[in-house]
């Protein structure tokens, strides 16, 4: 990626993040910050095999998918870079899904590495993260960040431990022989260990599994199955993401026929992989 396209995605990045509540450093709760800005967000526990999400625009909204199976900290990434695609690169025509060769920087694709560094941007910004070890982190001059500190970072910054390390890194802040050192000593201690040592957010090393699912998706269904243009099924499964059954909404509901062709259900299909 050339310097310019950086600074101009820095800038994107920096604006959005500007429009975020955050702690003394981090941003503290992105999927809210999404909900709040307009974005149509929805959460789903995919597995853990599935996509990790995607950004489509459908009308008037921006839709995002995260998948929940992930931790915390990944689905947060996946989230960040969702935002990514939806800034600088959607449009009326396409769509962007992702998965693990596409989030972990491992595509060759430009518009995936964009996504990926304006998340980097979005999480750590440089200066936050000069300054947390500045002023956060004891003896941080002089020495080299211990597995404990990495652990700090994450919990402020609401990141992986992998994310951490490779932010760390592309801002020189460690080398390549710390980094290793470091992961090693990841796994020896284990990420959720070290979050607990330094009181941090254990919540980030597990997956939360959340359902998150826009009220409008419901109205849009049981409006699609009035009008024929889903089956009972879909009803019924889009109806058990919101823990309801057909007899919660039967005032809602119209006498019909089943027929197959549905665009939320093109939308969220496979939800039940
Ligand atoms: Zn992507």
């Amino acid at each position: 990626m050339k310097e310019i396209r950086k600074r101009e995605i820095r800038i994107e990045a920096d604006s959005f993040r500007a429009k975020c509540k955050t702690g003394r450093y981090g941003v503290i709760d992105l999927f809210k910050e999404c909900e709040r800005l307009g974005y149509k967000l929805l959460r789903y526990p995919l597995g853990d095999y599935a996509d990790l999400g995607f950004a489509v625009k459908k009308d008037n909204d921006i839709i995002i998918f995260t998948n929940s199976c992930s931790r915390l900290s990944r689905e947060i990434f996946t989230l960040s870079h969702e935002i990514g695609h939806t800034i600088l690169h959607l449009d009326d025509e396409s769509s962007f899904i992702d998965d693990n060769m596409t989030i972990n920087g491992k595509s060759t694709d430009e518009k995936e590495q964009e996504a990926n560094y304006f998340a980097a941007c979005l999480l750590m910004p440089q200066d936050e993260v000069n300054k947390f070890i500045d002023l956060e982190i004891q003896n941080s001059h002089g020495k080299s960040l211990s597995a404990m500190d990495i652990a700090r970072i994450m919990s402020e910054f609401n990141v992986s431990f992998d994310m951490a390390l490779n932010r760390l890194e592309s801002l020189g802040i460690i080398d390549s022989k710390q980094k290793q050192g470091l992961d090693n000593e990841k796994i020896e201690k284990r990420v959720g260990n070290l979050l607990r040592s330094v009181g941090g957010n254990a919540r980030l090393n597990v997956s939360g599994k959340e359902i998150d699912m826009p009220y409008e998706y419901l109205e849009s269904t049981i409006y699609n199955y009035n009008h024929n243009a889903v089956p009972e099924e879909t009803l019924k499964r889009v109806l058990a993401y919101y823990k309801l059954s057909i007899d919660d909404v039967s005032d809602k509901i119209a006498e019909h026929c089943d027929d197959d062709d549905d665009d939320l259900e093109d939308l969220i299909g496979g939800l039940d992989d």
